[in-house]
């Protein structure tokens, strides 16, 4: 869908840092991370909502999370734990109609709530970040 911002990353239009891609899923850092290292887990094809998702994709995109947030804790990121969730649906926050998975890095006494991290949303290492967690995802 050209109109979805998303898909342009996945085609290449759009910028992103792109951590992880294979046949069927693509994982780059989110444009306002909550924490460094906030990654975003999407199927390569458009599809609006959970409901959309076949067992098969998300057997492969909830894979693909579980690699992100392990890469989290190794990478320089060095996540003591991980957030992982979904907004489904605008009455949960979503907001890009492109299903995704946030995978969310937790520090140790870092006192954030997701409500109250969702303010403080930049990195100032955004490329380092990226090379960091890409170079511990074993590749396919
Ligand atoms: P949600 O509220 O679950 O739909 O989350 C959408 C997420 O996508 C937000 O955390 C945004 O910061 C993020 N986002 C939106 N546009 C981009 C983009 N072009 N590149 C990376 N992340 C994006
Ligand atoms: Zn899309």
């Amino acid at each position: 869908m050209s109109d979805c911002v998303f898909c342009c990353i996945v085609a290449g239009t759009a910028p992103a840092r792109i951590v992880y891609s294979d046949d069927h899923v693509v994982a780059f850092l989110d444009i306002r991370p909550v924490r460094p290292g906030h990654t975003l887990v999407i199927t390569r094809e458009h599809i609006t909502d959970l409901a959309g998702v076949s067992t098969a994709v998300g057997a492969r995109l909830f894979d693909a999370a579980r690699m992100v947030g392990a890469a989290l804790r190794t990478s320089h990121v060095a996540a003591d734990g991980v957030n992982v969730l979904i907004n489904d649906g605008r009455a949960a926050f979503q907001t890009v109609f492109h299903t995704h998975i946030h995978v969310i890095p937790r520090h140790n006494g870092d006192r954030i709530t997701l409500a109250k991290g969702l303010l403080v949303r930049r990195d100032p290492n955004a490329d380092a970040t990226a090379q960091s967690i890409r170079a511990v995802i074993p590749s396919d």
